[in-house]
């Protein structure tokens, strides 16, 4: 784990449930973190704020949930593309969407990012981001004088590592079901990393981010997953 990681965990570890970690390894002097770490860490959380004061649109007590969850976690480069794109984000009630499992949502007509506000500290705001990302990666295409919409992963090589996702976890869930929740994933096994990843390739990027973004699932995800590991590096600096 490196330090931006292990500094971005201090900002996450609250906020999704995690195995408690032996004691100690939060307890650590910030004076051994080498400097220009902590300046880069700095530099990027200032951004990014600056970033989301203007993309969030909430009050001011969610909108200091959603920089706690993004802010260290999300690099600036992946915010201000998608800034750049006009998204913003809304907090909203539990029956704005039309199924009432949704915990968030992305709507790439409207660029809006809509979040539950008891999602507001956990990886959903940055799962919502990367469609955004996701989005603003691909220029949309006009069909028959139509502008049609185009996402990153909608492209030949994105899509060649998504089938071979696909191939790797078939049969790794209960028979009849292609995908099932993330917080299920305790039925899962062997190189399935997200359960919720075989939906399509557009939830296969979406959990990748997160997961690459996550300083504890980055390593489980390198390892069962390498080619989208590396993909994803190559794509978020
Ligand atoms: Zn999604």
């Amino acid at each position: 784990m490196d330090t931006i990681s292990m500094l971005a965990g201090l900002a996450r570890r609250a906020l999704t449930p995690e195995p408690p970690k032996p004691s100690g390894i939060f307890g650590g002097s910030m004076g051994n973190v080498p400097p220009e770490k902590v300046r880069e860490l700095k530099a990027r959380v200032q951004e990014n704020s600056q970033i989301l004061d203007h993309m969030v649109l909430a009050p001011e007590d969610q909108k200091a949930q959603l920089k706690a969850s993004i802010t260290s976690t999300v690099p600036a480069s992946m915010l201000r593309a998608v800034a750049r794109e006009g998204v913003q984000i809304v907090v909203v009630r539990k029956d704005t969407f039309a199924d009432p499992q949704t915990v968030g949502a992305y709507s790439a007509k409207h660029k809006l990012i809509g979040v539950r506000p008891t999602e507001l500290l956990t990886g959903t705001p940055i799962h919502e981001l990367a469609h955004a990302y996701d989005d603003a990666l691909a220029p949309d295409v006009e069909v028959n004088g139509k502008k049609e919409q185009r996402n990153r992963s909608d492209q030949p090589d994105f899509q060649k590592i998504y089938r071979s996702y696909l191939k790797n976890t078939e049969g790794q869930l209960p028979v009849g079901q292609d995908w099932i929740p993330t917080s299920e994933m305790e039925q899962a096994k062997g190189s399935m990393w997200s359960g919720y990843a075989r939906k399509n390739a557009h939830e296969y990027f979406a959990e990748g981010v997160e997961h690459f973004l996550h300083p504890f699932k980055k390593a489980e995800l390198a390892r069962t997953d390498p080619q989208l590991s590396q993909f994803l590096a190559q794509t978020l600096h």
